[in-house]
C-alpha cells in the first residue's frame, strides 16, 4: 500500500472517534441504512497528492487545502449505500433522505457535519476539530463545542443534575465529569477516558 492510497480502517483513528463513530454506525445501521465508510485517516502525503490534482497534476481539483482532520486521524467520510437495480450503490446526494439521516446521527455522536459549512458543504465528511490524533482523553484543554455538548447532555441524564448543555467545557462540566467518575469509583481527574466515553455514551 503506498502513502497516497485511501486508508477506510477505522482503527486507524484517534481511539476517542473510534467510539463515537462504531456508536454512530451502530445506531445508523439499526436505522436500515447501510453506511459506506469511504476514507478514514490519511497521511499527509496523499493529502498533498490530492490537492496536487487539478493544480500541478492533471484533473479535476478535489480538495481546497493542504491541512484536513483526517491527517489529525479526526474524520471519517461516509455516505449510504443502497442496491439500485441489483446493484450495491454508493449515494452522493446530499439532499438525499438516508444522506440526511446519516448526518442527524453523526452529529448527535459529536461529529461536525461538513454538510453544515456554509461555503464549499462537503456532505459525506464528518469531523471532531482540535483534538490531537493520539489523545485518549476529552477535557476542557482537549475538546470542542460538539463534542462537549456530547458530554454535558449525557452527564445529564447520567447523573441526573442539570447541567447546562452550551458547549463550553468550564468547571462545572468538570465536576460533574468527577461525580460521573466517582460514581464508578474512579479517580476524579476532570476526564474522559476512552473507558468513561464508552459508559457515558452506552
Ligand atoms: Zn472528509
Amino acid at each position: 500500500m503506498s502513502n497516497t492510497d485511501v486508508c477506510r480502517d477505522i482503527k486507524e483513528l484517534n481511539p476517542l472517534c473510534q467510539i463515537l463513530l462504531n456508536k454512530a454506525l451502530e445506531e445508523i445501521k439499526a436505522v436500515g441504512i447501510n453506511p459506506l465508510v469511504v476514507e478514514t485517516y490519511r497521511s499527509q502525503e496523499r493529502q498533498n497528492h490530492l490537492y496536487s490534482q487539478g493544480r500541478t497534476l492533471p484533473g479535476n481539483k478535489v480538495t481546497w487545502t493542504q491541512i484536513s482532520i483526517h491527517t489529525k486521524r479526526n474524520a471519517v467520510d461516509l455516505v449510504p449505500q443502497r442496491n439500485i437495480n441489483g446493484r450495491m450503490t454508493a449515494i452522493w446526494n446530499a439532499k438525499d433522505s438516508e444522506t440526511k439521516k446519516i448526518i442527524q446521527i453523526m452529529t448527535k455522536y459529536g461529529f461536525e457535519a461538513g454538510a453544515n459549512w456554509t461555503t464549499s458543504p462537503d456532505s459525506p465528511h464528518f469531523q471532531i476539530k482540535r483534538v490531537s490524533a493520539f489523545s485518549k482523553t476529552y477535557s476542557s484543554a482537549n475538546t470542542n463545542v460538539y463534542i462537549t455538548k456530547v458530554i454535558q447532555k449525557e452527564l445529564n441524564e447520567k447523573n441526573n443534575a442539570g447541567l447546562m448543555v452550551d458547549g463550553q467545557w468550564g468547571d462545572n462540566t468538570t465536576n460533574a465529569v468527577n461525580k460521573f467518575l466517582r460514581k464508578l469509583d474512579l479517580e476524579d481527574a476532570g476526564k474522559v477516558s476512552v473507558e468513561i466515553l464508552k459508559k457515558l455514551i452506552a
